[in-house]
C-alpha cells in the first residue's frame, strides 16, 4: 500500500495489514482508493526515514509489467554483500493499442467514404507531407505515453529513485561472436546462451522450420552441420522438432530438403535476414527509455535475455510483473536474491477519456444516434468511482463501482459483481475518472512451473513470450 506524509509526500510502501492497523487506530487517512493511498496523520517526510524504491519495467505489446523494489544488503555466503530484492508492489498496465488501432482505421473508412461520395471530382492534393522524425502509429505511440503517465503517477505515491526497464528484446551485442556453445560455464556466456534461446524462438515464431511443429520441445539446429564446418553464429542456427532433427542428421539442408524447394528457399531467406525483425521490435522501447530519462530520476536499461536468465535462476514463471521484478542486475556468483513477491497484482487498465465523435454510426457508418454535447450529467462522468445506496427494489443495498453516466441521471453502475441503472441522486463520488480502470488478479502461482524450465539445449516450444 502506498503511503503518504503529512505534508503529502511520498513515504515507503507498506503492508496492507500494516495500512489497516494505521487506519483502524485513526492515526492515517485514505488518500486514494484506487491505487490504494493512505495518508500518515501525524508523521512528516523530514521526520521519517525514505530509502527509496526501485521502478522496474518490462514493456510488452498488450500489456506492460510494473514491479516496485526496495532492496535489503545482507552478508552473502562467501562473506560479500548481497542484494536482497523485495518485491512491494506488482503492478500490470494493459494498453489498449488495439482499441486505437480499429479507431483509427474506422476513422479512415469515414474518410475515404466522403472523399468518394462527396468530393470525387476535387484534384488530388500534392503528396507533400512528411512526419516528424521519431513518428510512431498513434497505437504505439499510446504505449509510450500511458507507461510515461503511469511512471509520474506513481513518482507521487512512492519514492521512486532509479528506474529500470527492459530497453531491447535482444542484446544482439551479446551473440555477435560464438555464443551456442553449452549453458555451463560463466555466467556471462550462459546469459548469452539464453539470449540466443530467445531470439531463436522469436525468429522461428517457436516452431520447427521443417514441419511447423509448435508446443513440442525445440532443440537448436545447425543449417550446416558442424562436422562439415558449420559455425555456433546465429546465422546458421535454427530451431527443429526432435524428430527432424533427428531426421536431418549431418546432411546438409540442401539434400534434406531436396524435395522441397519451397520450403529450403524460405529458410534460406529467414536465415540471412537476421536482424531486421529484432530493429522494429526494438524501436519502441528505445523510445521508452528516451522519455523516461526525462523524469528525472536515473534510468538503466536492460536487455530482455538478462530478465529471462534473472527469472528462470529465481525460479520464477513468465509473466509481465515476474518479468519486471527480475529486470536488472542479480548477481548470482555474490548471492543475490528475490526474496518477496506479491501474490496479489493491481490491474491497471488504459480505458481512454471518452469519443470526440457526436454520433454512434450504424454497421453501414450511417448515424443512429446522436451524442450529447457535455460529459458531465448531473455532477458524474463515465469512469468516476462512486458509492451508492439503493433504498429499495432488486438492487437494494450499499454498493461500489464505476458509472456510465446518461443524460437522463439514470446512471449505470458496474460493481465486481453485477451491473444496473441507479440514480444520480443516490450516488457519492469516491474519485474522478482518471482514464485508468483499477482490478486485482492473481500472480501466477510460483511452485507451478518451478523447474520445469528448459535445461541444456532443449526448448519449451509452447511460451508464448510477451514481446
Ligand atoms: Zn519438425
Amino acid at each position: 500500500m502506498f503511503v503518504l506524509a503529512k505534508g503529502g509526500e511520498p513515504l515507503m510502501p507498506c503492508h496492507p495489514a500494516r495500512a489497516r492497523e494505521l487506519l483502524d487506530n485513526g492515526r492515517a487517512v485514505v488518500a486514494r482508493r484506487a491505487p490504494f493511498t493512505i495518508r500518515l496523520k501525524h508523521r512528516t517526510r523530514a521526520g521519517s526515514t525514505v530509502e527509496g524504491v526501485q521502478l522496474r519495467l518490462d514493456p510488452g505489446s498488450k500489456a506492460t509489467g510494473i514491479a516496485i523494489t526496495d532492496e535489503l544488503h545482507r552478508i552473502g555466503p562467501k562473506g560479500e554483500t548481497a542484494v536482497a530484492r523485495r518485491g512491494l508492489i506488482t503492478i500490470e498496465l494493459r494498453h489498449r493499442g488495439q482499441q486505437i488501432h480499429a479507431g483509427m482505421m474506422r476513422r479512415a473508412g469515414y474518410r475515404r467514404r466522403r472523399r468518394s461520395a462527396n468530393l470525387r471530382y476535387r484534384a488530388r492534393r500534392h503528396d507533400n507531407r512528411s512526419r516528424p522524425d521519431g513518428w510512431l502509429p498513434p497505437s504505439l505511440r499510446h504505449r509510450i505515453d500511458s507507461t510515461m503517465s503511469l511512471v509520474v503517477r506513481l513518482s507521487r505515491y512512492a519514492p521512486v529513485a532509479e528506474i529500470h526497464v527492459e530497453q531491447v528484446a535482444f542484446d544482439t551485442t551479446a551473440f555477435a561472436g560464438v555464443a551456442s556453445s553449452g549453458t555451463q560455464g560463466t555466467l556471462e556466456s550462459t546469459h548469452a546462451g539464453s539470449e540466443i534461446r530467445e531470439f531463436l524462438l522469436a525468429k522461428w515464431n517457436r516452431s520447427c522450420v521443417y514441419c511447423d511443429a509448435t508446443g513440442v520441445p525445440l532443440n537448436i539446429e545447425h543449417v550446416r552441420p558442424r562436422s562439415r564446418g558449420g559455425s555456433d553464429r546465429v546465422t546458421n542456427l535454427v530451431l527443429s522438432c526432435v524428430p527432424c532433427n533427428q531426421a536431418k542428421g549431418t546432411t546438409r539442408i540442401e539434400e534434406f530438403l531436396s524435395d522441397r524447394p519451397d520450403r529450403l528457399e524460405s529458410v534460406i531467406t529467414q536465415l540471412r535476414s537476421p536482424l531486421q525483425d529484432v530493429a522494429a521490435m526494438n524501436a519502441t522501447r528505445l523510445q521508452l527509455v528516451e522519455v523516461l530519462a526525462t523524469h528525472g530520476v536515473p534510468v538503466r536499461a536492460w536487455s530482455g535475455g538478462r530478465t529471462c536468465w534473472n527469472r528462470f535462476a529465481m525460479g520464477l514463471p513468465k509473466s509481465h510483473t515476474l518479468d519486471a521484478l527480475s529486470t536488472g542486475v542479480i548477481d548470482h556468483e555474490r548471492g543475490d536474491t528475490i526474496v518477496r513477491v506479491p501474490a496479489q497484482i493491481l490491474v491497471v487498465a488504459s480505458t481512454g477519456r471518452g469519443s470526440y465523435a457526436r454520433t454512434t454510426p450504424d454497421r453501414f457508418g450511417f448515424p443512429r444516434l446522436q451524442r450529447p454535447r457535455g460529459k458531465v450529467h448531473h455532477g458524474y462522468s463515465t469512469g468516476d468511482l462512486v458509492a451508492a445506496v439503493v433504498p429499495r427494489g432488486k438492487w437494494v443495498g450499499n454498493w461500489v463501482g464505476r458509472i456510465a453516466v446518461r443524460t437522463s441521471g439514470q446512471h449505470r453502475i458496474t460493481t465486481l459483481t453485477s451491473r444496473f441503472d441507479v440514480s444520480h441522486r443516490n450516488l457519492r463520488l469516491l474519485q474522478r475518472a482518471d482514464g485508468y480502470a483499477y482490478g486485482f488478479a492473481e500472480e501466477i502461482r510460483l511452485n507451478e512451473q518451478r523447474g520445469a524450465a528448459y535445461s541444456g539445449r532443449t526448448l519449451k516450444g509452447g511460451d508464448p513470450g510477451n514481446v
